[in-house]
């Protein structure tokens, strides 16, 4: 995944959705499917505000085993008919190497997630599963290992993968975890794969997703990760850090303007 041979970033296809230096991609949807209804009103909130790829976990990795673990199988069955009936590709994680051929079965993009960034047998079964690969940065990974994590996927064959910077541990506790800005350029420096931000994840309030989605494309990220939800008071997961009312029109206000400004359309 080294940039070595490589002139410029590349491109992931993920559906007919790009992922690349020639756009600013927006990926949006609930952090957990949780029922139809509002997994459609996600992803209608989504294309409003300009997504072209949807996400929605059906297997979370909750940290208390007393949480919400997610739909499973049936959560994807969801995703999937959701993200037909709005015309997005879809994206969602799997946590275990034995779920990878059913979550290609049904989903356009394999995510990884930023507690599996290291768990080498998932990484290989799903860099052998035939669709790309969104992998998030691990805790408290350096720039070093999340490469290496990409090599066990690109290992297999697969090149299609899309690096996430999602925050990182530090000891500043009044935010979940501390959006690290500068793996974009050093990432975009050492590797041709895109690299796109997770806001949500890494502040976990509603409140600083606009501003870290700006500092994030302003770094050079090649698109966003958000969570969305209609009611994000009743959210199963992560409600506090869903976005809905005046922060969705406000990313829609960025999506529509930010893309010409980058110099990417
Ligand atoms: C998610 O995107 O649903 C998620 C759990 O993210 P992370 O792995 O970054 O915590």
């Amino acid at each position: 995944v080294s940039k070595e041979n490589h002139t410029q970033t590349s491109t992931v296809m993920v559906g007919n959705a790009p992922i690349g230096p020639s756009s600013v991609t927006l990926i949006a949807g609930p952090c957990a499917v949780e029922t139809p209804a509002q997994t459609l009103e996600a992803a209608q909130m989504a294309v409003q505000a300009g997504a072209t790829i949807l996400r929605g976990g059906a297997f979370k990795p909750r940290t208390s085993p007393y949480a919400f673990q997610g739909l499973g199988a049936a959560g994807l069955e969801i995703l999937a008919d959701v993200g037909r009936e709005v015309g997005l590709p879809i994206v969602t994680e799997v946590v275990d190497a034995r779920d990878v051929d059913i979550v290609a079965e049904h989903a356009d993009m394999l995510q990884i997630g930023t507690r599996n960034m290291q768990n080498f047998a998932l990484l290989q079964a799903a860099g052998a599963a035939g669709k790309p690969v969104l992998l998030k940065r691990g805790l408290t990974a350096t720039y070093d290992e999340w490469l290496m994590a990409a090599e066990y996927i690109a290992q297999r064959g697969n090149l299609d993968i899309v690096l996430c910077e999602r925050g990182i541990r530090t000891y500043e506790p009044s935010v979940r975890n501390t959006l690290d800005v500068t793996a974009v350029p050093v990432m975009h420096d050492l590797s041709h794969l895109p690299i796109i931000i997770d806001p949500s994840h890494a502040a976990g309030r509603r409140d600083l997703v606009l501003p870290l989605a700006r500092a994030g494309l302003g770094a050079g990220a090649d698109g966003l990760i958000v969570d969305v939800h209609p009611h994000p008071e009743q959210a199963l997961c992560d409600g506090p850090q869903a976005l809905v009312g005046e922060a969705m029109d406000e990313l829609a206000q960025l999506m529509a303007t930010l893309p010409a400004l980058l110099g990417r359309t």
